[in-house]
């Protein structure tokens, strides 16, 4: 169950695009992958000035993580995951593996670590999974981070699972142990950057995912597991008392988040296969947008279900930033259940600003049918539901500087009181004989 198994099963199928020309690791990469990701997972054999392939774009599509994860379309994956999160499973920590074949003194510079945009503050690691324990609490997320120098990257910690963790630290004044590692199968990048629950180890959520066969490996310097097949497994800790400025960066809504002094990760030993491949996400790219949003999906479609029974879809749109904008579609059965739906979805990922739910005729990952669902069934005096000073995303540069934003839930199902004919979609009779047919 590592990245590699999985590209040769893409490849297999013509879903690995390998580029064997010399390219940039400075926004030469990260054009390649913005313009691929959709299409393949991008292998890039040759970047200037590194001996080390980089691989982007593996969970860019739903089609793709899907596969990794052997489930069958949308619905099954959330009840997988909401499986998962309620039921974790212990992994195995075994005393070897595939990221130990080599140990080494750290060398940041020998890893060949993207610049994406050009207002970014620099090179930046970001597949990069940070495990870290307190207490009896294990935790495994994705952060951003920013070389400083060859030992040396600058964290960025939102305050949520790994801040608490690395805050109880801070007030003893101890460094908090991290185990970061980088290459790694899809379950693990989904479980990392998925909403488990505080105390949950994504480890645990991924293993689930996986059928039992996660195998972990210890640090030798730190109290901090790696998967036991990654590619590239770095030991650090985080400072307790030294903050540098971090960013610019490009988060997914594809705009500059600000320059902010954050946490140093000082990394004392790096273990790696022989010959590793180096894995990135290019930020507020397809994969960023999907990884980000998907495991909130899954949430939604759990909340809206406890307000109406049947719920087909949820889709948080690639144009909404994978973060923002939800469509969600429901089997409406009496009026004001589209209502109930759109403030469920708003309590179950308060990030969300903008809300379209439709019938379950609509294909919610359709956006045309969807913008026809709100042509044909949506009035605005009736349908629109109004939140005023809501919190929001940080991440929307159009909140109010408190971070207030105002919500509005667009209610697009069939008004249950007009004929439903009216709102049918026009058929033509045997449309897909008659073109196979006479088209050939
Ligand atoms: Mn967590």
């Amino acid at each position: 169950m590592s990245l590699r198994g999985f590209l040769s099963e893409l490849e297999g199928e013509g879903e690995v695009y390998r580029v064997k020309a010399q390219v940039s690791p400075r926004f030469e990469a990260a054009a390649i992958i913005r313009k691929l990701e959709e299409k393949a997972a991008i292998y890039l054999e040759k970047i200037e000035g590194f001996d080390i392939p980089v691989v982007a774009g593996v969970c860019a599509t739903r089609r793709r993580l899907f596969k990794a994860l052997r489930v069958d379309g949308n619905l099954d994956f959330y009840q997988r995951l909401l499986e998962a999160f309620s039921n974790p499973s212990r992994c195995r920590v075994v005393d070897d593996g595939p990221v130990r074949e080599v140990s080494e003194e750290p060398d940041l510079s020998k890893l060949p670590i993207l610049t994406f945009y050009e207002g970014d503050g620099g090179p930046y690691l970001t597949a990069g999974l940070v495990y870290a324990r307190s207490g009896g609490v294990e935790n495994v997320s994705i952060h951003r981070l920013m070389v400083l120098d060859k030992r040396r990257l600058a964290i960025r910690i939102v305050p949520r699972h790994l801040y608490r963790l690395w805050r109880e630290a801070r007030e003893k004044g101890k460094p908090l142990d991290v185990a970061i590692t980088v290459g790694v199968h899809p379950a693990l990048m989904l479980a990392a950057s998925s909403p488990a629950p505080f105390g949950t180890s994504e480890y645990e959520v991924a293993n689930k995912l996986l059928g039992g066969s996660l195998k972990l490996v210890e640090g030798e310097i730190v109290e901090g597991y790696a998967p036991a097949e990654a590619e590239i497994f770095l030991e650090g800790r985080i400072l307790p008392n030294v903050e540098v400025e971090e960013g610019p960066f490009t988060d997914v809504t594809g705009t500059y988040d600000a320059v902010r002094r954050q946490p140093v990760v000082e990394v004392l030993r790096v273990h790696r296969r022989r010959n590793p491949i180096y894995q990135t996400i290019l930020p507020a790219g397809l994969e960023h947008r999907l990884l980000m949003g998907i495991g909130y999906e899954a949430k939604i479609w759990s909340a809206v279900r406890n307000v109406t029974p049947e719920v087909g879809g949820v889709n948080l749109t690639v144009g909404g930033c994978g973060w923002l904008h939800a469509v969600v579609a429901i089997g409406k059965q009496r009026e004001g259940d589209g209502k109930n739906a759109l403030m469920a979805a708003f309590a179950a990922h308060p990030s969300l600003k903008h809300v379209v739910v439709v019938d379950l005729d609509i294909d919610v990952y359709n956006l045309e049918m969807v913008e026809w669902a709100l042509a044909t069934r949506f009035q605005g005096d009736r349908d629109l539901l109004v939140l005023r000073e809501a919190r929001g995303s940080t991440l929307d540069p159009s909140a109010s500087p408190e971070g207030l934003t105002t919500k509005l839930g667009f209610d697009a199902t069939r008004p249950l009181n007009l004929p439903p004919e009216a709102f049918r979609r026009a058929e033509i009779p045997g449309a897909e004989e008659a073109c196979k047919k006479i088209l050939k």
